[in-house]
């Protein structure tokens, strides 16, 4: 494209030399540099592939020590880690939550999988998650607080939860948003999916509200295939959850005893052995996307581009790198000539209000979103070729 700006080619010239790679380069690749081989070869040695065996303890007892939080409950995908964490904070069918449009539609599925209604409200434009300010607004415009909860009142429905998703890694205003809900009545969840290893202060992201989901997709910073994972501190809900995602099995030496319905929600061994192992090299992991952060930070203050940065007082884990195009013609421009070149770069994706399953959502005002939506790309942010 002719009309793509010089200082944009510059920036795919600028990661080529970063990832020194001529040919493709992926936005997010998985790097398996430590004991994965030999954990995952201990696991088939032990016949313990299944959803019981030593690793999947392991990963719970490092998810524990890594975030902070009592207790932590391995599963299958970070998509279920959600499902269950809505189910466990108490949604229910014709409940509402509460989330952000700009978000993976795996957030808004699992409020649907409950049989509960999304409500949109806006993002802040630098940390493109969930504002308080905007909450606050919905809330004061539409929330009734009665019998210990928290009610839409144009709709009737008891606003169960609020769901927050720290985009691409960048925390959220989260302590505010404790309070909006503290005062309001209502639980405030957190999709972790992508912000592990972020802070906020020295605390991590996902341990704020009651209960927080982490994903070990294969395009995450952690990946081991396929996996999830849950935290709180809430011993209730650390025990319920352990007990729902595994089938809801009253333990017994011989007898099945199920004493309600519960799920096949459990993270393989298999799977767990290589969250081990890759959950050992996260400082260098982390280490290195902050050091590849801070050249595109430079890089584009030296040549006018707008890098999506972490916040005063956050700790991001820099997953994905961010920046913010023109508008709308610019991004595309840059969208296809990046990907066009074997740059692999993506928009944000499509706002939730804006797809077939949730077009009938009620939403506030998402000015910030849609400013986001036209303007954000995602550049090549993988732990760098050793
Ligand atoms: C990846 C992701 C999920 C889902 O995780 P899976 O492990 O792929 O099921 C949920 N929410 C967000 C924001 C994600 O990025």
């Amino acid at each position: 494209m002719s009309d793509l700006p010089e200082n944009y080619r510059a920036l795919l010239t600028f990661i080529r030399e970063l990832y020194g790679q001529s040919g493709f380069i992926p936005l997010h690749e998985p790097r398996f540099r430590g004991n994965e081989k030999r954990y995952l070869v201990d696991a088939i040695d032990s016949t313990y592939v299944s959803s019981v065996g030593e690793y999947v303890n392991r990963f719970e007892a490092d998810m524990r020590e890594l975030t902070g939080a009592r207790y932590a409950i391995a599963t299958a995908n970070g998509t279920l880690a959600l499902h269950m964490s809505l189910i466990l904070a108490g949604v229910r069918d014709g409940d509402e939550v509460i989330t952000q449009p700009l978000s993976f539609v795996a957030t808004c599925n699992a409020i649907a999988y409950q049989r509960a209604h999304p409500v949109f409200v806006d993002v802040d434009r630098d940390t493109m998650s969930l504002s308080p300010e905007a909450l606050r607004a919905f809330l004061e415009a539409n929330g009734e607080r009665r019998d210990g909860g928290c009610y839409n009142r144009s709709t009737g429905r008891r606003i169960a939860a609020v769901v927050v998703m720290h985009s691409f890694g960048l925390p959220g205003r989260i302590e505010a948003l404790v309070e909006i809900c503290r005062e309001w009545n209502t639980v405030l969840v957190e999709d972790a999916a992508e912000s592990i290893g972020s802070l906020v202060g020295n605390r991590h992201t996902g341990t704020f509200g009651l209960l927080g989901a982490f994903s070990f997709n294969g395009n995450k910073t952690v990946t081991c295939g396929g996996g999830g994972c849950i935290v709180t501190d809430d011993e209730e809900l650390g025990r319920l959850g352990k007990h729902l995602t595994t089938t809801a099995k009253v333990p017994h030496a011989w007898e099945f005893f199920h004493d309600q319905i519960g799920f096949n929600y459990r993270l393989p061994n298999l799977n767990a052995a290589l969250a081990c192992a890759q959950l050992e090299q996260l400082s260098e992991m982390l280490a290195d996307k902050r050091d590849t952060a801070g050249r595109y930070r430079r890089f584009c203050r030296e040549h006018g581009i707008s890098f999506v940065d972490e916040r005063p007082g956050t700790t991001s884990n820099f997953w994905l790198n961010a920046i913010l195009t023109g508008g709308r013609e610019e991004r595309d421009a840059f969208l296809e000539e990046s990907n066009g070149t074997g740059v692999m770069t993506r928009p944000v994706w499509t706002l939730m209000h804006r797809l077939p399953a949730f077009v009938e959502a009620q939403r506030g005002p998402l000015e910030n979103a849609e400013w986001l939506e036209s303007r954000v790309v995602n550049i090549p942010s993988s732990v760098r070729p050793a």
